[in-house]
Parts: C-alpha cells; structure tokens; sequence
C-alpha cells in the first residue's frame, strides 16, 4: 500500500488533470490511498466567499462563490462525458449545502463558516477527479473523508481524534481495499462527532496523506508537486535555489517550523512515528528523482534558506524596570496560549522580553491590550524573518546587505534574522 497526495497545482487545470492516469498507471498491481486538495487557488477563493458572507455582504459572496461554481462545473464537463451527469448531481449536492449557508445570517464564529464553507473546495475536485479516472478506465472508489477523519471542534486548525479516526481506517478503508486498488479521498478536512465539518488548517492536506499512511501502515507516502523536489530556498525567491535529494525527519521539522513551505508541519510526526518514507516528487517529470525523507542521519547539507514575511515584533517592556523573570516568561506564554497564537522566535533580556509573530491584527491586537497589564508594549510591523540552517557566514551577509536587522538569534545551526 501506498499513499499519494495530489496538491491542488497538481489539478489546477485540465491538462495536469489529465497527466494523473499515465501517473497513476506506473503504479499497476499496488494499492493505492489518493488523497487530493482544492484545485489550483480554490481555497483562496472560498476563503474570500466566508468573509464576504460573515461582513454581511451577502450579494458578494454569492457571487464570488457562483465563479468557484462555474469553474468546477466547466471543469467537469470538459473532462467528463459518460460520467458527467452522476458526477454533476454529486457536484451540485456539495453547492447547494453552501447556498443554504450563505442564505442564513451567520449566528456563530466566523472559524465555523470557514469550515463549513472552505471544504467544498476538496470534495468538488475529488469528485471531479475520481469520475475522471474511472471514464478513463481507471477504477477507483470516492470516499467523504469526513466520515473517516473524526476530529475535535477547533475549527480551522482541528485535532484529529485518533482512536476514533483509526477505528473508522480500519472498518471503512480497510474492507475498500479488498474489492478496489484505488481508494481516491480529500485532504485537509475532517468533521467533528456532530457532522460539522473542520479543516486541519492551511496546506494540511498534506498531514492527512501522512495520517492515513499511518494508520494504513503504507510502505511509503509520496507528494506529487510541481516543483523538482524540496529545494534549499524558495525559487521563486531564490533562482539559484537547488534539489535536497535526501533529507531526514529532523531536519524537515526544522525547516517547516521556521516557515519553509515544504511540507505541512504536521506530516512529519505520523510518518516517523511509523518510519514510512516521505517522498516528494514532481507531476511534470516522472522521471526525475525528487526527494526523499527518512530517518538516516545526513551529512553536508546545503545552508537552507527560509523567508518568513509580515511579520511583527512585539517589545514588552517591564513596567517598573523589574527584571524580567520567571513570572513575566510565565505571563506571556499563558498570552500566548490563550491566544492560540504560535511564536516565530522569542527573545529576552533584563527587562524586556519580543516576540516575533506572523501579522494576524486581531491576534496581535488581543495580545497587546492583554499584555498592557504588566507591560509596556510596543509593535513594529512590516518585517521579514529570515532563517539560514547549515548556514555560512558569506550566506548570511549576503542576504541581509542593505537591510537593516533588528534581532538576530543564533545557535551552531541555525540563524535567524528579524529584518526591515
Ligand atoms: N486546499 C487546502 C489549502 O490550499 C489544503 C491543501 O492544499 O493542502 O490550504
Ligand atoms: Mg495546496
């Protein structure tokens, strides 16, 4: 058993829709979990569809929502034929739930419609796809992820119940396998124990592949991308940026956590747990040898280089002069946490503590006010993070000539610069 994951690039238009069964073909006589994200920039589109709806304009969201409509509707019917009038009535199903929502005033927290609103995006293209494949002679059977991924009511960054989760992979899942090669299903969404749907947060369909190849305990998870491999830097930043054809599990974490867009997170944690092999390949070209993830130690990495924007550095300053001791640290971690917000780099000094975050102002204005209780606060925003792991001096000089820093963290291996 293998587990694959298709991201939404990788079935953004017709043509790279179209490359999945010669793909998928390469693979005969293995079993196979796909999992899918939202075409292309879908999930950016409905996330404007939610805010236009909670902000009250209705007559926006309609229509923002009917040009995501459309676009999977064109889609189905350039790519289906046979099975277009099944798959269209499955589509229009998953709508028309949206449009009953968007009917209604919102009466509950906009992370809740976000969810609600924002799924549809990985059941319109699995279904779209899974109808595809089978015209195309390759059999597979279409799953609701959600009836599968049982997780707890945090809405936009839910946690995923696994005993329960696991139990449902074992009945559901398991039995499928044993009439079917290929099971095709979403990534990224799940629902909760009263069928609201919940998202995993941004990019998680990922950590879902990593999910189910533990629990389905795959011989390996691949992530099917439009790029190379994992590269050292973004390219699009960086076009000298070059191929890391092996990494392990510890350094992926690393790089997820200072903000590389790699790889979710999350993903990690199930594979290793299992040892399963990551691999990242690329759509384009089969053939090219992409990366690969393990848990073997690895020499003579090149520096990596990760570019974090928007960010904001919050200056808390005691109030009295007081040094700055345990009960401050204790009082800005229970902020922190209340907050649900999730800190890019931390430093402290006699008497003031920063904090670098990501540039969400509501967050930061919560904390802020919160923080003047014992603080004096100050906020500078508009600055860029920038982490060099394995890094050289000559690197580090060379990316921040011109800038000005106004914080610099650094240990053996890692550097990190806050910059303006
Ligand atoms: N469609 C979701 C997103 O764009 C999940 C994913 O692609 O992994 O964040
Ligand atoms: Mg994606």
């Amino acid at each position: 058993m293998k587990v694959f994951k298709f991201g939404g690039a990788s079935v953004s238009n017709i043509e790279r829709i179209s490359r999945l069964p010669e793909i998928l073909r390469s693979y005969p006589a293995e079993k196979l979990l796909v999992v899918i994200s939202a075409m292309g920039k879908t999930t950016n589109a409905l996330e404007k569809v939610v805010e236009a709806y909670y902000k009250g304009r209705q007559e926006e969201a309609f229509l923002l929502f009917r040009q995501v409509k459309e676009t999977h509707l064109t889609m189905a019917k350039y790519l289906l034929v046979k099975n277009y009038l099944a798959a269209e009535s499955r589509i229009r199903d998953f709508l028309t739930e949206i449009e009953w929502l968007l009917h209604d005033r919102p009466l509950r927290e906009f992370d809740y419609y976000y969810d609600q609103v924002v799924c549809v995006g990985e059941l319109l293209s699995t279904a779209i796809v899974s109808a595809y494949l089978n015209e195309m002679g390759i059999e597979n059977k279409w799953v609701d992820v959600r009836d599968i991924i049982r997780t707890d009511d945090n809405f936009r960054d839910a946690s995923i119940d696994w005993e329960h989760t696991q139990a449902r992979v074992s009945s559901v899942i398991g039995p499928l396998f044993e009439t079917a090669d290929l099971v095709i299903t979403q990534g990224f969404i799940g629902s909760t124990d009263e069928n609201e749907s919940t998202t995993l947060g941004r990019e998680g369909s990922d950590y879902t592949a990593a999910v189910f190849a533990n629990m389905l305990d795959a011989e390996s998870q691949t992530i099917w991308k439009d790029v190379e491999g994992v590269m050292n830097a973004d390219p699009k930043e960086f076009p000298d940026a070059r191929l890391i054809s092996e990494l392990n599990y510890d350094e992926v974490i690393e790089m997820a956590y200072y903000g590389a867009q790699v790889i979710h997170p999350k993903t990690i944690k199930p594979l290793q747990n299992k040892g399963i092999p990551l691999y990242v390949k690329c759509f384009l070209d089969r053939s090219l040898p992409g990366t690969v993830i393990h848990n073997k130690s690895i020499k003579g990495l090149p520096p990596i280089i990760v570019l974090k924007m928007n960010q904001v550095l919050v200056k808390l300053h005691s109030r009295d002069f007081s040094f700055v001791g345990e009960t401050h640290t204790a009082a800005l971690y229970q902020l922190l946490a209340s907050l649900k917000i999730k800190p890019n780099l931390i430093q402290s000094g006699a008497v003031t503590l920063q904090v670098c975050l990501d540039d969400k102002p509501d967050k930061i204005e919560k904390m802020a006010l919160e923080a003047a209780t014992i603080f004096n606060v100050q906020i500078e925003k508009g600055l860029t993070l920038l982490t060099i792991r394995h890094y050289l001096e000559e690197t580090l000089q060379r990316l921040t000539t011109g800038k000005q820093v106004v914080l610099r963290q650094q240990s053996p291996e890692t550097v990190q610069v806050l910059m303006k």
